[in-house]
């Protein structure tokens, strides 16, 4: 009988491992918004279980810094493979918890691999600088080291990417994790926390290097967070929680690194293909339900070519399949819980107070028990007060402009989130502009694709309320290690850097 065929016939799981699967907190259930049955449940880790577990990490650390870099990303490449093996399973359990469609989490699983090929290649890269040194005989280098553990804090939409993006570069940068997944999503995290526990047992490694703890945010994860043995906490979730997270790391001076909620629009201007833009905008829209940070939520379109967008979109819209996740015919799922459902309807509450005009959808469908509903589209102006914030919903506001693309930019700008962006246009002087630096003022900023379905390879995150924090590709790495600048003298005296002359006989 293999791992997912005992995991799935177990009802109960323990929520905590430290090198060794010990819980004493509270047993909750794990609810699938797909029909709303309780599917298992999982023993949470109380207060001790957090601190015995940072405890266990902090020793871990004390090993795995010293493990050369190419060999902890050989660990990575090995925990590369096991996801690859388990690619159908963990992509199932992620459908069964969340409710993303199974092609959805299938592409999320392959992120976690793509991240552990990128991460294996790390290994031997993650080198510092030689620089000129004024002084002669003096070289002045600069070297990375491990930071420590690093505690990462999970939300529900993407609740094995994220955890992969930070474990893979964390691992060969030489710090151990110490994972708070969502309480949305607890299996799959003790599924890919034993998967990795396994390939570090098996290699002789603490397997505390991968530590998990479930348990609820305002306990467990600010238990998590305070602790100064945790020198970074990378954090993803929404704006308020994220700056409650930012203050308590920040006044410990340890490291925050915060990936938070975005407002993301997409421009189409009179250039652009408009079969194209709406193709990108429908999936942006929405694809994972509109549950992605980078869901494109504002569709800021030129007057000349609203019509016909807005008749395409509509098309569109009418062709979304939405039912149970696991069947592969349908393109949208449920929202994650029941309190999704209803903060969506608060919300085209809200935005028919402010003026806004609901075009179509946005109906609660009666399937299964779930938490269905219907993808909406909305007429809206750019100083309603809802669409400057992040509704967690299928909800696009659509948003007409006159005039040239920077007027469009100033709407694009003109929120406090900085995620994702995105043009679309054939006018090359339009995409520059949109480019450049009074441009986009987002982390991201697309041309001719949409704002969402992010690569591994380049660096992720966003700026403003979105936190500014980077991770996975590029060289997000250097956020998990510290950085050491070092002079060696080999001239054989002392010489003082700005030509200071302080001498004395000794
Ligand atoms: P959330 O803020 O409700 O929860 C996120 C995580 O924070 C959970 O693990 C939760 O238990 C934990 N948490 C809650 N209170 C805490 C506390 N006091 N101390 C420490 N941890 C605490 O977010 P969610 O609903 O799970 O996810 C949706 C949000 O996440 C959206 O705003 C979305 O935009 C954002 N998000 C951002 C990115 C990004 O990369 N920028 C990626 C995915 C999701």
């Amino acid at each position: 009988m293999s791992y997912f065929d005992k995991f799935d016939q177990k009802k109960q799981h323990i929520g905590v491992f430290d090198g060794a699967w010990q819980a004493s907190g509270k047993i909750v259930p794990v609810v699938s918004p797909i029909d709303g049955e309780a599917v298992a449940e999982v023993v949470t880790a109380s207060s001790e279980d957090c601190h015995r577990v940072i405890a266990s990490a902090h020793q871990a650390f004390l090993k795995w810094r010293e493990v050369p870099a190419p060999e902890r990303a050989e660990v990575v490449r090995q925990i590369g493979v096991e996801l690859r093996a388990a690619k159908e399973n963990i992509a199932a359990l992620v459908t069964l918890e969340m409710g993303k469609t199974i092609g959805e989490s299938r592409g999320e699983v392959q992120e976690m691999i793509d991240v552990c090929d990128f991460a294996t290649g790390l290994g031997r890269q993650i080198g510092g600088l030689t620089l000129p040194s004024e002084r002669r005989a003096h070289r002045l280098i600069e070297q990375w080291h491990p930071l420590g553990p690093a505690a990462v804090v999970t939300a529900f939409n993407f609740p094995v990417a994220v955890w992969s993006w930070n474990t893979a570069l964390a691992l060969v940068c030489g710090d151990p994790v110490i994972w708070k997944p969502s309480s949305n999503a607890p299996l799959s995290a003790i599924a890919c926390t034993a998967i990795a526990a396994e390939v570090l047992t098996r290699s002789g490694y603490p397997s505390a290097v991968t530590s998990l703890v479930v348990g609820s945010g305002r306990d467990i994860g600010d238990t998590l967070i305070s602790d100064p043995r945790v020198p970074l906490v990378s954090y993803t979730g929404s704006v308020p929680t994220g700056r409650h997270v930012g203050k308590i790391v920040q006044e410990r001076f340890g490291r925050p690194l915060l990936e938070l909620g975005g407002n993301n629009a997409v421009i189409v201007t009179p250039n652009a293909d408009l079969v194209m833009a709406v193709q990108a905008v429908f999936f942006g829209a929405v694809g994972t339900s509109g549950q992605r940070c980078t869901t494109t939520r504002r569709l800021i379109v030129h007057q000349s070519v609203k019509d016909e967008i807005l008749a395409r979109l509509k098309t569109a819209y009418g062709q979304v399949s939405i039912g149970d996740p696991r069947d592969e015919a349908m393109l949208m799922g449920p929202l994650v819980d029941r309190k999704a459902v209803s903060n969506m309807q608060e919300a085209l509450t809200t935005i028919q107070d402010q003026g806004g005009r609901i075009l179509f959808g946005g109906e609660i469908l009666d399937k299964q028990g779930g938490c269905y509903v219907t993808p909406c589209v909305v007429e809206a102006t750019p100083n309603m007060r809802i669409v400057a914030e992040e509704t967690f919903a299928p909800i696009l506001y659509v948003i007409e402009y006159q005039g040239d693309v920077d007027t469009a930019i100033a709407i694009n700008n003109d929120v406090p989130q900085g995620l994702s962006s995105a043009v679309f246009s054939n006018d090359i002087m339009e995409i520059e502009r949109f480019l450049g630096a009074t441009g986009s003022d987002c982390g991201l900023a697309n041309v001719n694709t949409g704002t969402s379905g992010a690569e591994i390879g380049g660096a992720f995150g966003g700026e403003k309320e979105t936190g500014g924090g980077r991770e996975s590709g590029s060289d997000a790495w250097k956020a998990y290690m510290r950085r050491q600048t070092s002079v060696i003298n080999a001239s054989g005296n002392i010489t003082l850097a700005q030509g200071i002359r302080f001498d004395v006989d000794a």
